[in-house]
């Protein structure tokens, strides 16, 4: 069910925030991550993996589009770089790919909202819908409602 890391996902790019104690992440995530790794054929960055909830805040107050309850807070979204040449769509279809060929349900896939211009910088995906049931149960119901399969923004 957990990861530490991946064979491409290396805890330094999971765990930036260094605030963070629970140093996992669903395996699901990590496979992914590996699988769209291999199917890009070559490097391809982790801008952010596992956040602490004053992390979330922080970017908040920002001014990024962070959600009050994150996937990242719980261990189960990536932030994958847009490769240098390529845009975000193409980073969105290896994603959807991987987890077909996987076996996996469809990931939540966020980018069109982060565009700046014709492409964004990042792809966030994740597979929250996972996490355990005490975990679901315990968030409030708007957004359990928010985490469901194959959401896309
Ligand atoms: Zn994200």
């Amino acid at each position: 069910m957990w990861s530490v890391a991946g064979k491409y996902a290396p805890a330094s790019e999971l765990y930036r925030d260094t605030r963070v104690e629970d140093k996992r992440i669903l395996s699901a995530t990590i496979n992914t991550f590996d699988f769209v790794r291999e199917l890009h054929g070559g490097p391809l960055g982790i801008n952010s993996g596992r956040r602490s909830q004053a992390k979330q805040e922080e970017l908040k107050l920002e001014g990024y589009r962070a959600a009050t309850v994150s996937p990242h807070v719980y261990g189960a979204a990536l932030d994958v770089d847009v490769p240098d040449g390529k845009r975000d769509e193409y980073l969105v279809a290896l994603i959807l790919g991987a987890a077909q060929i996987m076996g996996l349900p469809r990931p939540r896939i966020g980018y069109k909202q982060y565009r700046k211009g014709y492409t964004s910088s990042f792809v966030h995906f994740d597979y929250c819908f996972l996490l355990p049931p005490e975990t679901l149960a315990s968030l409030p119901e708007s957004v359990r409602l928010a985490w469901r399969v194959g959401a896309m923004w």
